[in-house]
């Protein structure tokens, strides 16, 4: 090894202006620093946005937030970024596999080769048409409006293809929307591992619904907001979230952000008539939380400063909020302190019927309403059409009555009207149509198969969380998985940290395992 890096080394220095690679690459390093410092400054005008700025604060906001994107993407596409990327990539071949520098000149590399294909003007149109869609959408979706967002949509659309090309070649058009997000998934991979679960849920959910519906109506009581939110607080104080590090506020839309290393902020919303709004909502941002909080601080002001991938970060979200926040353990410990805080509200509320309540199936028409087994339909589907509108095979206009019969067809439902239907989820009117739903589904299969391996490593997990106790779980989590942020793709580090590939099966043993057992299905 020490030879090939010495030969690396001498070609650095030779191909270069007679700098060495750690001149360059300390170049680097600043300059990834500073566009790190735009990105880190525009994710707290969001944050603050979505938090505590008056209403008449948007305009400029907006203005200033496309000003840092702007200099940020100038900076990250200067083609000095480039040949410093060119010369580095031979000095990172000589470095040993597991080098922190090979790892930050490969994902630089990564994301430069992506964003140096698309033409700035093309980024700032991107930009303009999605905040105007959005903002659009905001009052179409109320008012049940498709017919204001079919123009927006059709821009969009067009624009994603338009994109897709730019990042191209690929086999299939959505390939590229997908790999940005999921590195190393294509349509064909998403779809071979989707059919695969949807054979496994479609029996399920049917004999899961050919029971009683569950009662929740114990979570639909008065739940005072100030007793909610600390009650929130004292599960994610137990998780080890870290409070020296970050916070949480309010928002309309519940998120996790990062500005570096030492501030990872949450947000949640309540609602005073539903329990598991606010808590569940905050246990799921928290698992984002706890894996950004856990990457190597080294790795702060680079592009190695967050997870590997929107799949394995929605696992980390999905293993704190279900995994572990819907499990019966964690309501042993928990359900005690949920009682005290609500006594008039949960008193009377056997641990049991609690637990049935807050694991409740059913089909129901909002995806980020739905419950752990259904909720996968709900991403087939809108993968499924937003392939179709990409290869053209459906025309926009179409969307409304398409997405009504495939939900018939997938839940035995017909939504009475396009705000609880196709325009029920922000993504196609804000962002690209293609890319951001197939992560939550791979989230779900990760989160069990990261579960499963800690639980291997460390079969105590499970008392010690009846017990009230995370460390065990949490430090497995972040040895094995959060502190290397980007450091290996998103299938290394499955591989890495689970012995195994991204696989299935642990996640149907979970499923089979907890709604078996809730439902009485057959095995
Ligand atoms: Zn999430």
């Amino acid at each position: 090894m020490s030879n090939k890096t010495a030969v690396g080394k001498a070609a650095a220095t030779k191909r270069g202006t007679g700098r060495t690679a750690e001149a360059k690459l300390a170049d680097l390093r600043v300059r990834l620093a500073e566009i790190s410092d735009l990105n880190g400054a525009g994710a707290l005008l969001t944050w603050d946005q979505a938090t505590y700025m008056p209403p008449g604060g948007s305009a400029v906001r907006a203005r200033q937030g496309a000003t840092l994107s702007r200099l940020a993407h100038e900076k990250f596409t200067d083609p000095e970024i480039g040949r410093l990327l060119d010369s580095l990539t031979v000095y990172a071949d000589g470095l040993p596999k597991d080098s922190d520098d090979a790892a930050l000149i490969r994902v630089a590399r990564r994301d430069y080769d992506k964003a140096a294909k698309v033409p700035a003007a093309f980024v700032a149109r991107m930009t303009e048409v999605g905040s105007a869609s959005y903002d659009a959408w905001t009052r179409a979706r109320p008012a049940n409006d498709f017919a204001t967002m079919r123009p927006y949509l059709e821009q969009m659309l067009d624009l994603s293809r338009q994109y897709a090309g730019y990042l191209g070649p690929y086999r299939h058009i959505a390939d590229p929307l997908i790999d940005g997000p999921d590195e190393g998934m294509t349509v064909a991979s998403v779809r071979a591992l989707f059919s695969e679960l949807r054979a496994a849920l479609v029996p399920m959910v049917r004999a899961i619904a050919a029971q009683p519906v569950a009662d929740d109506s114990c979570l639909r009581r008065a739940f005072p907001e100030d007793r909610q939110l600390a009650l929130g607080l004292q599960a994610i104080r137990r998780f080890g979230y870290d409070f020296a590090r970050g916070r949480l506020d309010k928002t309309h839309h519940p998120f996790c952000t990062k500005f570096g290393p030492g501030d990872v902020r949450i947000t949640t919303r309540v609602k005073e008539n539903d329990f598991g709004e606010a808590l569940f909502s905050t246990l799921h941002e928290t698992g984002h939380a706890l894996y950004e909080q856990g990457v190597d601080p080294r790795y702060g002001g680079t592009p190695l400063d967050s997870g590997a991938s929107s799949g394995v970060h929605e696992s980390q979200s999905r293993l704190w909020e279900n995994v572990v926040g819907r499990s019966r353990a964690f309501w042993e410990y928990f359900y005690p302190i949920a009682r005290k805080a609500f006594p008039e509200q949960l008193g009377k509320v056997p641990l049991e019927a609690f637990y049935r309540a807050i694991n409740k199936v059913e089909r129901s028409l909002i995806r980020t309403d739905a419950d752990e087994v259904t909720y996968n339909l709900h991403v087939m589907l809108r993968f499924d059409i937003e392939l179709d509108l990409l290869e053209g095979r459906l025309e926009v206009k179409h969307l409304p009555e398409v997405w009504r019969a495939r939900f018939a067809t997938d839940f035995d439902l017909t939504p009475p009207d396009d705000r609880d239907g196709c325009l029920q989820d922000v993504h196609w009117y804000a962002g690209t149509v293609g890319g951001a739903f197939q992560g939550y589904t791979i989230g779900n299969i990760l989160s069990a198969q990261f579960y499963a391996a800690a639980l291997k490593a460390h079969p105590e997990i499970a008392d010690e969380i009846a017990a009230g106790a995370f460390g065990t779980l949490h430090g497995w989590l972040n040895k094995r998985l959060y502190r290397y942020g980007r450091k290996y793709s998103p299938a290394d580090v499955v591989k890495r940290a689970t012995g195994k590939p991204m696989t299935l099966q642990p996640y149907l043993t979970y499923l089979r395992g907890k709604y078996g057992e809730l439902y009485k299905l057959p095995v």
